[in-house]
Formats: structure tokens, C-alpha cells, sequence
């Protein structure tokens, strides 16, 4: 993105028709030269190319390979950024710029393309732009996209590795979009040539290495899929110039033979992922390869400790007698830029930190360590030697309370006192709710005015007193629509944050924020995640008093509204001094201690938001087992704090979760909402088969557009749950907060919604 989100920026402006093609494209070049020339001085022996992308780079191999949907329907002379950026966004009309004659909206049926679907790139948070394939997709060499950008680092004097995505990765991230299922595997045969040609190409260019990235070796692969990668890379193998192999994210383990083996001249694995795998790759590893170590971390943001490096390191450089390499674990997509800028951050945390300019100096120490030169290197490595020390020992680290307060909880201390059943009962007097409750998500219209009080408050320009209250008015605005409407359960509208999870972040003990420290999400789209740095605690109350202000404006139920541990964690860079699970109970402790304080205040229900439960499953199922249940417990160990009669919801975005179903029954919530309507209620049905056993809402409609759903059809919905849940269990909300909609479209869809129940309760 640049340091200062310079693509960023230029993208949206040439979106909004500020700038032409051309001025965009002045923009990219100024950063790969920036990028390739941060390489270069730090010292590295080759820079990469081909890792730019104006949205995403599996897009550009989209192109590259010449598979772009027919259903565009581009016309022949269509230039192919208008294309490309058809493909991400989708077009909402007919679209000049890319549209052919033959483009089935035309002008006279304007509803546009869709965009392809994006998900996440493996474990991570950045989202790809997934290829269509039908069985009868063909490929071509389409794109000079690749070589251009090979010619621009070479005028530049740059010693270039070219990086691809490999054949057998491209298809796995695939989706098979035609009528009749067919074997994605089976394209294969189709793709190689044009592989073959790129390789090819490059050579003619005089690049000497190509970087072919397979991280779908860490998966655990169908036998078909393994088995294609010796015959496919004896093919490429004999293409072009030499071939790095490249695996990250995930150990390699029973294809760490394969992957040693395969027919071209290097193999990069991930050696922060999977330290304990190197002395067996160096082991399989033929001597006359290049072996590439992944020593830095591509994934988080700490420095890295030099001795524990060259510890992991020697014994390696010992044993494999080709040359090693050393690389950064993975892309540095994944990572911020610079620490140039975050001059707000106090310098001792400032001097525990890495980002990907950073990374590259790191590679630089950790060779000079490991061939002996490490003499000029000297003050640079005492200064790498104390920062490490400094934060093993730091007070600001490791909070005695914390370590106690997990070593000394009770056993059964993530069980709620009695089982649902029981508490049922409970809550059932406590709470006289109508049957088909009605509820929202949490969040409501963010505003612009909502925004700039924020923004003016946090820049110090609006004075807290003016600020609260300014967000009580809105709690109570909120709160009168509400009732307004008939809803059943309230919530205060979360006006006051910016985020989910870094408004809980800045609250609590452990946690910091960078000014800069951007990572790209999806297209020009960036998060800008907390740093957990340290022992979490929450000293003081985070959102007792806006509740507790909002359930005194209604005799309805109040809802607190609450960011869960697993969230938290995932949507963090966090430490790597310790595991993932005790950062989270950690993390689980201090949430709990809010609900207990909201149950203190009077509040009835509590929501424990956890969306980012199912990304955090690791990419080997091997793993899942163990991931779950200290991912589920964190949750319990949140939401049992409490009373019987404090009914605990949660929800979760996303639809995937039947092959996760006991684990979600294993969270205990009292009430779960998920989103479903986009999914026309499948999930229920799973849900429904497996019997979930507490109360749970169905999103009945999709707040991801503006489209105001008609009463019809959540009525609709509402009987499909209906048969597959005990009304008694049923609840009715939306599928997620409604923070990105607007006032009118919100308000039209929730007097719809409770339209809708109304007619079905009067049916029952
Ligand atoms: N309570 C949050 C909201 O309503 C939940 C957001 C989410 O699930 N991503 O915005
Ligand atoms: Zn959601």
C-alpha cells in the first residue's frame, strides 16, 4: 500500500474518476521502485517481483493466465485495468470502459456484474479475489503485466526473483462455478503450458529465479492433489529459469517429503511456523538444492531475537551443504510497513517492534551472524541483544495479578452455575419476553455526525463533557426508535465506538495502538489491528456506565454489548513470548470481569460477540481439536462469571460453521445469532438436524445492502426456522449490527421484521 497508503489513496481517487489510469499507474511504479530499492539498500541479494497488486495478486493471475469469467462479458479492446478492476468491484451498470458488445446487461438492462467472491487468503486477514472455473475454462499467457514489471526492476539495476502463484495453489483457491460439479484437478493439465510459457518468457527476460508459491502444502491435501505436484514441476522444472518452491503458513508434515523432493532447485519453507521441521527438511532436502529459511516472522510484528535465530539456524547451515537462504517467513503483505511515523509510541515498546522495512534489516543482521561477518555488525547486534532482553524482563510485560488470577481459578470456573435448562427457567421470570423475541445486533447507523464527534473528541477539538454528551443523546435517540418500532430487546447502539475490537483494546491493560501501523485487508482497504503487547487486565469498567444510562431510558431489556476473547485475539497482533491460549484466557478473564459489573448494574442480558471464532481454526484439522477447546473455554470462562438469571448471548457472522456445530454448543450462550438469510436458512437446517439445545436467532435479513427486505419475505424465513427450531427457541434479529446502513433503510427493514413476527406469532 506505501507507507503512508499512497495506492490506497490513489485507488479511490481513480474510483471516483479524480485520476485517469495513467496517474495510477505513475503511483504503482513510485512504489515498487520505492519497494524494490528498501530491498535492495537493506542488503538483500535479490528483490521480488510481481508481488504488487492494484487490488489482489491472485487477481492479477486471473489475468495473467488469461481465465477471466465469460459472464463479464468484456469486449475484445477492453484495457485490461478497467477490466481487472470490473473483476474486484463489480460494475453496477454497463460500464464502457470494459463492457463488449456482447455484455449480457447491455445498455438497455443496467443491473451490472457482480464482483467475484473474495475470502480469506489462508489463515490470514487479507482477503483474495477467488477465480471462477468451469470445465471448460481455458487459459491463455494473457497479461504482460508480470514482464513489464520484470523490465522495470531491471532498468533499475535490480537483481530480480519473479514470484508467481504456483498451478496447483491457483486451483485449490479456485471455485468450480459450473452447472455440473466438476474435478478442478482436472484444469491442470490445461494450465502447465501457460505456466510453462511465463517461465519461459522470464528467462528470455534473464531473471534467474522464479518464486512459485504452494502453501497449500501445509494443507492436509486429497492423494489426487499430491500426487499432481511431482509430474506438474517436472514439467515447469524444464520451463524457465531456476524454480524457488515456496510454503508458508503451515508445518509441511507428510508432505515435507514431497515438497524436499520435488524437481526444481530450491524450497522455502516456513521455519517461525514450523521451527521444529527444519532439521527434517534439511535431512530430505538433496545437498545441491537452496535451501530458503523463513527465520523472520511475515505474520506479527515483534523483533526478531538474533541468538535464538542463529540457534535454530547453525545447526541447519551445518547440515545442508547447498547454499541457505534467509527470507521473511511469508509475504510481508501481512505486516505494516515502516516504524517511521510511530514516534507516538513510547520508545521502549517502539524498540520491540518490526515491521516489514524493519524485517528487511533483520535478514541482513541474522546473515552477517550466521557467516561469520558479524564483527561490523557488532553495535547493531548489542542493540538487537538488549531490546530482547529488555522486553523478556519488562514490568509493563507480565502483571503478577494476571499470572495468579489464571493459575489460582477454581476448577469450573468457565461453567455456568446450573445447565441451560435450569436457567431457562430463571431468566424466563426475570425476563417476560414475548415468544419470537425480538433484537438487534448492536450496533445502529454510525452517522457522520456520530464519526466527526469521535474523531473531533479523540484530537482533543471536543471536550469530554460535550462529547458524552453528545453520545447520550444518540443512546437515547436510539433507544426511542427502538421502542418505537416494538422491538423487544434493546441495545444502546455502540455509537460511542470505533471498532469492536479496539475499543475493548484501548481500555484495557496490555494493549497499544500505532498511528500507522496499516495492514491491507481487502483491495484499498486496510485495518489497522492493536498491538498486545502485554499481560491483560481490565482495571476499570468499560462500558457499565453507557449501558446502564440507556437501560434507565426504557423499561424493556437492555443488552449489554460486549467484544468476546477469540475476537479479540485474532483481530490483534499479539505476543509471541507465550501461547495464543494463555493470551486469550487472559484476554477472557478481564471481559468476564465487565459482564459481572454489567450484571452488578442491573443489566439482564449480555452479548459476547464473537465473529472471529471460526478464522482462528488453524489450517490442519489435526489442529482443530485442540484450537477449540481452549477457544471455546476462553468464552465460557467470559460469560460464567455471572448469575442464572443473566441471560449470556453471542453472535457470529459468516455461515460456515456446520463442521464446527458442538463447538458452538459447547460456547453455552443462552442465545446464539448468526447469519443466515444470505444462506436462505441452510445453516438452520444443520443446526436443526443436530439439534442445537439453547435459544438461537436466525438472521432474517442481510445487512450488507442497502435492499430493504419486504415483511413477505423474512415472514418467510421466519416459518423455514420455524420448522427446524422449537418456536420456544426461536429468536428474530438481523444477521449483523447495522453500523454501515443508514437511518431510513434500518428503520423500513426493522418495522418490517417486526411485522413479520407479529404475523407469525398470531399463526402459532
Ligand atoms: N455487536 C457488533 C455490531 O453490531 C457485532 C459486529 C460483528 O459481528 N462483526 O456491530
Ligand atoms: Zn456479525
Amino acid at each position: 500500500m506505501g507507507a503512508a497508503r499512497e495506492l490506497k489513496f490513489a485507488l479511490e481517487r481513480h474510483w471516483r474518476g479524480e485520476i485517469d489510469a495513467a496517474a495510477l499507474q505513475a503511483v504503482g511504479a513510485e512504489l515498487r521502485a520505492r519497494h524494490w530499492q528498501a530491498q535492495r539498500d537493506a542488503g538483500l541479494g535479490l528483490v521480488t517481483v510481481g508481488d504488487f497488486a492494484y487490488y489482489d495478486h491472485v487477481a492479477n493471475h486471473i489475468q495473467l493466465l488469461g481465465c477471466e469469467p465469460a459472464r463479464f462479458g468484456f469486449a475484445p479492446g477492453a484495457p485490461e485495468l478497467a477490466r481487472y478492476f470490473a473483476l474486484a468491484r463489480g460494475t453496477t451498470g454497463h460500464d464502457p470502459q470494459a463492457c463488449g458488445a456482447g455484455c449480457a446487461h447491455g445498455h438497455a438492462a443496467p443491473e451490472g456484474h457482480a464482483a467475484l467472491e473474495m475470502t480469506k487468503w489462508f489463515d490470514t486477514n487479507y482477503h483474495y479475489l477467488v477465480p471462477e472455473l468451469h470445465a471448460d475454462t481455458q487459459f491463455h499467457l494473457a497479461s504482460e503485466r508480470l514482464f513489464d514489471e520484470v523490465r522495470e526492476a531491471q532498468a533499475l539495476g535490480h537483481a530480480v526473483k519473479a514470484q508467481l502463484v504456483g498451478p496447483l495453489t491457483f486451483l485449490w483457491l479456485a471455485k468450480d462455478k459450473g452447472d455440473a460439479p466438476f474435478d478442478r484437478l482436472a484444469l491442470l493439465e490445461r494450465l502447465l503450458p501457460v505456466y510453462a510459457q511465463i517461465l519461459a518468457c522470464l528467462k528470455d527476460l534473464g531473471v534467474q529465479w522464479v518464486q512459485i508459491d504452494e502453501p497449500i502444502l501445509g494443507l492436509e491435501l486429497p492423494a489426487a492433489w499430491s500426487q499432481a505436484f511431482e509430474p506438474a514441476y517436472w514439467q515447469l522444472g524444464k520451463a524457465g529459469p531456476q524454480v524457488l518452491l515456496a510454503t508458508y503458513f503451515s508445518p509441511l508434515q507428510d508432505n515435507l517429503r514431497l515438497a524436499c523432493q520435488l524437481p526444481v532447485a530450491g524450497l522455502h519453507v516456513d521455519a517461525v511456523r514450523a521451527p521444529e521441521e527444519l532439521t527434517g527438511v534439511a535431512d530430505w532436502l538433496p545437498g545441491y538444492k537452496v535451501l530458503s529459511v523463513g527465520i523472520v516472522d511475515g505474520r506479527n510484528i515483534w523483533r526478531c531475537d538474533p541468538d535464538a535465530a542463529l540457534a535454530l539456524l547453525a545447526p541447519i547451515a551445518a547440515k545442508h551443504p547447498g547454499p541457505l537462504w534467509l527470507a521473511p517467513s511469508c509475504s510481508l503483505l501481512h505486516v505494516p510497513q515502516s516504524l517511521k511515523g510511530e514516534e507516538r509510541l513510547d520508545g521502549e515498546l517502539r524498540s520491540w517492534l518490526a515491521f516489514a522495512e524493519e524485517k528487511l534489516h533483520e535478514l541482513a543482521l541474522l546473515a552477517a551472524l550466521l557467516d561469520g561477518s558479524a564483527q561490523q555488525q557488532g553495535p547493531r547486534l548489542a542493540a538487537a541483544r538488549a531490546v530482547i532482553a529488555s522486553r523478556r524482563a519488562s514490568a509493563r510485560v507480565h502483571r503478577a495479578d494476571v499470572a495468579r488470577r489464571l493459575a489460582d481459578a477454581p476448577a469450573g470456573a468457565d461453567q455456568r452455575r446450573a445447565p441451560f435448562a435450569a436457567r431457562r427457567l430463571v431468566q424466563r421470570t426475570r425476563l417476560p419476553l414475548p415468544l419470537l423475541p425480538t433484537t438487534t445486533i448492536g450496533s445502529f447507523p454510525q452517522t457522520a455526525q456520530i464519526r466527526a464527534a469521535r474523531a473531533a473528541h479523540r484530537r482533543g477539538q471536543l471536550p469530554t463533557q460535550d462529547y458524552e454528551a453528545q453520545m447520550r443523546a444518540e443512546i437515547a435517540d436510539v433507544v426511542r426508535r427502538q421502542e418505537a418500532l416494538g422491538l423487544d430487546v434493546l441495545v444502546h447502539g455502540e455509537a460511542e465506538r470505533n471498532d469492536m475490537v479496539e475499543y475493548f483494546g484501548e481500555q484495557l491493560a496490555g494493549f497499544a495502538f500505532t498511528a500507522n501501523g496499516w495492514v491491507q485487508s481487502y483491495g484499498s482497504r486496510c485495518v489497522k489491528p492493536p498491538i498486545l503487547y502485554g499481560d491483560v487486565a481490565r482495571d476499570t469498567p468499560m462500558t457499565v456506565a453507557w449501558t446502564q444510562y440507556a437501560q434507565s431510558l426504557t423499561d424493556r431489556p437492555m443488552k449489554g454489548m460486549l467484544t468476546g476473547p477469540v475476537t479479540i485475539l485474532q483481530w490483534s497482533f499479539v505476543r509471541d513470548d507465550q501461547p495464543r491460549s494463555r493470551t486469550c484466557e487472559q484476554i477472557a478473564w478481564a471481559i468476564r470481569d465487565e459482564v459481572v459489573d454489567l450484571e452488578k448494574a442491573g443489566i439482564a442480558i449480555v452479548q459476547i460477540d464473537e465473529p472471529a471464532i471460526r478464522e482462528g481454526l488453524p489450517l490442519r484439522r489435526a489442529q482443530w481439536q485442540q484450537y477449540l477447546a481452549w477457544a471455546t473455554r476462553a468464552f465460557r470462562i467470559a460469560a460464567s462469571g455471572v448469575g442464572n438469571g443473566t441471560q449470556i448471548h453471542t453472535h457470529m457472522c459468516y455461515s460456515e460453521f456446520n463442521d464446527i456445530l458442538p463447538a458452538i454448543a459447547a460456547l453455552d450462550a443462552d442465545v446464539i445469532t448468526i447469519e443466515t438469510s444470505r444462506s436462505h436458512m441452510e445453516l438452520l437446517t444443520a443446526f436443526g438436524d443436530w439439534r442445537y439445545p439453547n435459544e438461537i436467532g436466525p438472521g432474517v435479513y442481510d445487512i450488507h445492502s442497502p435492499r430493504v427486505p419486504g415483511e413477505g419475505e423474512m415472514l418467510h424465513l421466519l416459518r423455514r426456522a420455524a420448522q427446524v427450531v422449537p418456536v420456544q427457541h426461536l429468536w428474530v434479529n438481523p444477521d449483523c449490527g447495522l453500523k454501515t446502513r443508514a437511518w431510513p433503510e434500518t428503520e423500513a427493514a426493522l418495522r418490517a421484521m417486526v411485522q413479520a413476527t407479529r404475523q407469525l406469532r398470531a399463526e402459532l
